[in-house]
């Protein structure tokens, strides 16, 4: 079977999709133990009489198809599920599978990902390959569906998982907290966080989680969070989403990271100052460029990794700080200063996360802005408006910038993109 994507090997089938994902979780936070059942329901897209899910590390004690008890083998990271009077394409089928275990986080190239451990909780960091660490899926960006989450917790723990909370109950020292996430999401931005948090509110739909002890308002990072979402908002288009949601766990983190509608940062990214205040434009900045629009490959990250750090520059330009054109010709003299042996819309999967990613994706957007003139934030309005909760290409790209320009767009985002020596600066 080939890979569903080349950069992450074993993950994710092209046979089915995935139209709606329910987990109904039990967790227990002293032991790490996690009891669950996943509801599938899934679209044929090719004549099916097997459903192979990713699935790592977890027990499963039973399968049902449409109701029926099915037959399955789960082998390494995926669970392959016999479906007894064969699938047409275009078939729905429902598949539940009750499963248990430790989960633990997935070891891959890019180090481990998935469902991590802390002092005292749980936080899922799934990028781009962990989201099968903690349930069956198909594991590919491009298989976006909506989730339902019923996640039962001791008493004292809060849960905060995508979407909107729409319901707890409380039993006998328990609590199930239930959430909705209504818009189209890709397995890797499911996400799960288990702590002894609270809530506070920075304006409609924006709050911040976090340790009790932690202080959130002004002079951290954070005191912009609702100004900085209006911004983005006027630059961008419209907020993607109901809600957003930025977890600030009690543990020190090494790098901060988006999930749909929540962010997840480390108790060091909350003191005030730039390094931190850019972490968190850029988190948000993914809601548009990562949650709505994401990519149907891998190779295309700095479809997610160039915008959200060009969002950086232009939340300090914004905030009357540097603008985007002082950003752009510093990291220009930085990158001209490294190794020019990073193709941008091809990096390969060691090199996906380089930073040269990021500030290379940055630049090319930023010579776009120069070509564009003030037709640019038009231009990216409409990208988003025309993609949003969908999937996307460098090629879909170019095509939709062309319509803004009388310039070659092809061959401005040839240079910057599929070669790997570096542009002038603009
Ligand atoms: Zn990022």
């Amino acid at each position: 079977m080939p890979a569903a994507d080349p950069y992450v090997p074993g993950h994710g089938n092209r046979r089915y999709a995935v139209r709606s994902y329910r987990l109904d979780l039990d967790y227990k936070v002293a032991t790490n133990h996690l009891a669950g059942r996943a509801v599938l329901e899934i679209e044929a897209l090719d004549e099916l009489d097997q459903v192979a899910l990713d699935l790592y590390g977890l027990n499963v004690s039973r399968v049902r198809v449409d109701g029926r008890q099915a037959r399955y083998a789960h082998r390494e990271r995926k669970l392959r599920i016999t479906v007894a009077s064969k699938a047409k394409r275009g078939g729905r089928l429902k598949v539940e599978v009750d499963y248990a275990g430790k989960p633990r986080p997935i070891p891959s190239v890019f180090g481990p990902v998935g469902w991590e451990e802390l002092t005292d909780g749980v936080l899922v960091a799934a990028q781009p390959c962990g989201a099968p660490s903690w349930f069956p899926c198909n594991d590919r960006p491009d298989d976006k569906a909506r989730y339902r989450f019923a996640v039962t917790v001791p008493d004292g723990y809060r849960v905060i998982a995508n979407g909107r909370l729409e319901a707890r109950d409380k039993r006998s020292g328990r609590t199930t907290w239930h959430y909705r996430q209504d818009e189209p999401m890709a397995p890797y931005l499911a996400v799960l966080h288990i702590g002894r948090y609270v809530s506070t509110a920075l304006g409609e739909n924006v709050e911040l989680v976090h340790p009790r002890g932690v202080g959130v308002g002004a002079g951290t990072a954070f005191a912009r969070q609702a100004d900085m979402l209006d911004a983005f908002a006027d630059l961008f288009g419209p907020y993607p989403f109901g809600r957003y949601t930025a977890v600030i766990t009690e543990d020190e983190l090494e790098i901060p990271l988006e999930a749909q509608t929540l962010s997840t940062f480390g108790a060091n990214h909350v003191a005030d100052g730039w390094e931190n205040e850019r972490l968190v434009a850029h988190e948000l900045a993914h809601q548009w460029f990562g949650n709505s629009l994401t990519v149907t490959a891998w190779k295309d990250i700095w479809l997610h990794e160039g915008f959200a750090c060009y969002s950086e520059w232009l939340w300090s330009e914004a905030s009357g700080r540097r603008s985007a054109a002082e950003w752009a010709s510093e990291y220009h003299r930085r990158l001209a200063a490294l190794p020019h042996d990073l193709v941008l819309g091809a990096p390969g999967r060691e090199l996906m996360f380089d930073d040269r990613v990021y500030k290379r994706g940055a630049l090319t957007l930023h010579a776009l802005r120069c070509e564009l003139g003030d037709r640019f934030f038009p231009m990216l309005q409409d990208w988003t408006a025309s993609n949003r909760w969908s999937t996307v290409t460098t090629a879909a790209f170019v095509a939709h910038v062309q319509r803004y320009t009388e310039t070659d767009v092809a061959s401005l985002i040839d240079t910057w993109v599929y070669r790997a020596p570096l542009p002038p600066p603009r």
